[in-house]
């Protein structure tokens, strides 16, 4: 049985002492509230953003915050409740680098099991070149193919999708690329 994902030692709804077991009917260990007999499930997070576009260009942000500061990633973020995934890429990016995207088709799907995370990165065109780095960003930058840095990315999705995204360009179609990441080797893998 796996263990990764998030603790708990009381319940949210009633503050009393949660064991964790298998509920009926489950086959999965939970955290099953002695108090109020709640069940509370943890499920994987989605994580969106877009690869920004100009003039051949891509906007990427040299992160503030941890994980990996100063390395560089595409604007992505946790999906909020309430928003659909193009509309949670779109806010990252104005957060992130101030800019407003039209958010396009899908270009990667990354599911990585032992996170708990799925990673949604769509293709992203801008009207102008113009951004600003917002508080969770160092810095923003527009990279040609050739300026990318690589050895600088901040997280293997990033990677994946830059590479799909110019492999795909100099083939003159955009494609949805789905992975599986099980063994991200990366800072953000905290179990
Ligand atoms: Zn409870």
């Amino acid at each position: 049985m796996q263990t990764f994902g998030p603790t708990m030692n009381y319940c949210s709804s009633c503050g009393a002492v949660v064991s964790r077991e298998i509920p009926q009917g489950d086959n999965r260990l939970r955290f099953v509230c002695a108090g109020c007999d709640e069940i509370h499930y943890h499920n994987p997070n989605i994580v969106v953003g877009c690869v920004p576009s100009w003039e051949g260009q891509v906007l990427l942000c040299r992160r503030a915050i941890e994980p990996r500061v100063g390395f560089w990633t595409m604007p992505a973020g946790y999906l909020e409740i309430g928003e659909s995934t193009e509309e949670g890429a779109a806010r990252e990016s104005e957060e992130e680098a101030g800019v407003v995207v039209e958010i396009g088709n899908l270009l990667s799907l990354v599911s990585i099991p032992q996170i708990g995370q799925v990673h949604m990165i769509y293709l992203g065109k801008l009207n102008s070149a113009e951004f600003l780095a917002g508080e969770e960003s160092l810095e923003v930058k527009f990279f040609s193919e050739n300026d990318i840095p690589w050895d600088d990315l901040a997280f293997p999705t990033v990677k994946l999708t830059l590479e799909h995204f110019f492999a795909d360009r100099s083939r003159g179609e955009f494609t949805l690329h789905s992975e599986v990441l099980r063994r991200p080797e990366t800072a953000n893998n905290k179990q």
